[in-house]
């Protein structure tokens, strides 16, 4: 008899998750597997190591499996470009704390995923896809018009959406 856990195996690890390396993950998704994971939402900063993060990011694709975390990066990249942008709605903004409801947790997680993209480059090839989860503010134009009504029309002016900006190597939608 022995103590040791066996090896992983392709045979004994589940399809969906046997190929997975965290470089493989990109920054939000690692953040997303992160907030998922077991990793706890309070720990001294310092005192993990990069392999324990590492192993909480597969942990998290793990219980979530890689679709989902990657459905989920999506929606927060989503809301992080409309955010850096002033865009974010309503119904964007509580659909992302329902998802995210841990602010605290969800910063370290975002912190462990750029320390380790900074240490481990997501392989290249794979490209960033962020989605709204929710009505865009710019109904899939590309655009947003600014027009404060208590303001001079003459100076409304419209922004590029920053997810579905014309031109945005992952946007294929709208009129073809
Ligand atoms: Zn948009």
């Amino acid at each position: 008899m022995t103590a040791l856990m066996p090896e992983r195996t392709p045979a004994t690890t589940s399809p969906r998750t046997s190929a997975v390396t965290v470089q493989e993950l990109n920054y939000w998704e690692r953040a997303v597997a992160l907030y998922v994971s077991s990793m706890p939402s309070r720990f001294r900063a310092g005192t993990v190591s990069r392999e324990q993060m590492h192993a909480w990011m597969l942990d998290g694709v793990e219980r979530l499996g890689l679709e989902e975390i990657r459905r989920q990066a999506r929606y927060a990249d989503g809301h992080h470009r409309l955010w850096m942008s002033h865009l974010v709605t309503a119904e964007v903004e509580r659909r992302h704390k329902a998802r995210f409801p841990l602010k605290g947790r969800l910063n370290r997680a975002e912190q462990g995923a750029a320390n380790s993209v900074f240490v481990l480059a997501p392989v290249s090839g794979r490209r960033e896809v962020p989605e709204v989860d929710g009505v865009c503010p710019c109904g899939g134009r590309g655009y947003v018009e600014i027009n404060d009504p208590g303001l001079d029309p003459e100076l409304s002016y419209s922004l590029d959406c920053p997810v579905h900006r014309a031109g945005a190597s992952w946007w294929r939608g709208g009129a073809a």
